[in-house]
């Protein structure tokens, strides 16, 4: 553990208002202003910089702030054009986000034409490694599992890492991919630059964390600031047996654009992904059991607007980016006060506005108003007039 003045910390506390300002790449700044960003966000007013600089950062914003571009734009900047290996490998709980990632890589370092690859489960692993040793990508966008398996056979390809970057870094160092993040991280260069980003980073794995870092630049937003701002949270009070019923009125009432339903389980997905159909409703379904070919598939159509509304579970929880998405409907509550946010943050990207409705059964009133209290926030009986919040 590194025991580090509040002078280092603070350091980098410097904001800087302006992409121009920051002393990028002229090709980098195009880039970020072709993608259609003015100004930069609070997070990256504060994280670019200590990135360019090679700080180990931990940084904590809310969903929706602009952390991908922080780490992309922080990253871009230094790649190494000199060598043929990976310079940047980003880390992320889910393949639907390790495209995403890679798309804003690609769009906002258009003009510096770096290759890029995604390295996820339910591909050929032969192909993604032919792939990495045939096109020199320089930055690779990997889910653990089959980083891992990478990683194994081909010892050596992390070798001149320069950065690696973890999404959605709470739940890479939670349980479930903790153990497979220690392993990867033997592959990782003593001197490469850390990067943590999440919207939520609970004390312990802070602690963890601190272990594997470099006196890390720390930014945090203060927990009574994760209130879900510009997101109008309400709810409907009806036995299980009547949801599908207040879904279907909620979207025969609602002028909505896109908007995500959640459940709790696959299987109850695919059965409300059914009902609606049955009732009239264009819906996609997506969970983990669908292949990675129709995974894609449906969240092109998603994004592209083709279908408005996507049931899933909580696979689509974290740090997925559809701008349109203004309405999240819980049709179960989920099942811990951190995937609220997780959930709820999916609309009123980027400062927009965004409704979400929970769907409770009568023991669950008391899991609500825990929620309501862990984030300060408030959680109203839906009104009849609820288009006026649109
Ligand atoms: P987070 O990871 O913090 O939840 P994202 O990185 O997914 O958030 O960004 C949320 C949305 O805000 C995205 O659509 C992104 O394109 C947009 N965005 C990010 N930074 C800016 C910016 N500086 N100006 C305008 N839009 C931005
Ligand atoms: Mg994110």
């Amino acid at each position: 553990m590194n025991n580090i003045t509040n002078h280092h910390k603070n350091l980098f506390a410097e904001s800087i208002e302006s992409f121009d300002e920051m002393g990028l790449n002229d090709k980098l700044v195009q880039g970020i202003y072709g993608y259609g960003y003015e100004k930069p966000s609070l997070i990256q007013q504060r994280g670019i910089l200590p990135l360019l600089k090679k700080r180990d950062v931990i940084a904590q914003a809310q969903s929706g702030t602009g952390k991908t571009a922080t780490f992309v734009i922080g990253t871009l900047q230094n790649i190494n054009r000199t060598t043929h290996s990976i310079c940047v490998l980003t880390i992320t709980p889910t393949r639907e986000l390790a495209f995403q990632i890679e798309q804003s890589f690609k769009e906002i370092g258009v003009h510096l034409k770096v290759k890029t690859q995604v390295c996820v489960g339910g591909t050929r692993l032969s192909r993604d490694i032919r792939y990495l040793l045939k096109y020199n990508p320089r930055i690779i966008i990997a889910t653990p599992g089959r980083l891992f398996d990478i990683l194994s056979l081909n010892t050596k390809i992390l070798k001149k890492l320069q950065y690696v970057i973890i999404d959605e870094a709470d739940e890479m160092f939670s349980k479930g991919f903790k153990f497979q993040i220690y392993r990867i991280f033997k592959f990782v260069p003593k001197l490469c630059t850390i990067g943590l980003f999440s919207a939520t980073l609970p004390k312990e794995i802070i602690q963890i964390v601190e272990t594997i870092m470099n006196e890390p630049v720390r930014i945090f937003v203060k927990k009574n600031e994760l209130t879900l701002e510009g997101i109008k949270q309400f709810y409907i009070a009806v036995e299980e047996k009547w949801k599908l019923e207040a879904v279907c009125d909620i979207y025969r009432l609602m002028k909505i654009t896109q908007s995500i339903v959640y459940v709790n389980s696959k299987k109850k997905a695919e059965w409300l992904a059914e009902k609606m159909s049955s009732n009239g409703f264009e819906v996609l379904c997506l969970h983990g059991s669908i292949t990675q070919a129709d995974r894609s598939a449906i969240m092109k159509n998603f994004r592209l607007g083709i279908r408005r509304v996507l049931i899933t579970t909580d696979l689509l929880s974290r740090g997925i980016d559809v701008q349109q998405v203004c309405l999240v409907i819980n049709y179960d509550l989920p099942t811990s006060k951190e995937i609220y946010i997780h959930r709820i943050g999916r609309s009123g990207r980027f400062g927009k506005k965004g409704i979400a409705v929970n769907l409770l059964v009568k023991n669950e009133v008391f899991v609500l108003r825990e929620i309501e209290s862990y984030y300060n926030t408030t959680i109203e009986e839906m009104p009849l007039d609820i288009n006026e919040y649109l």
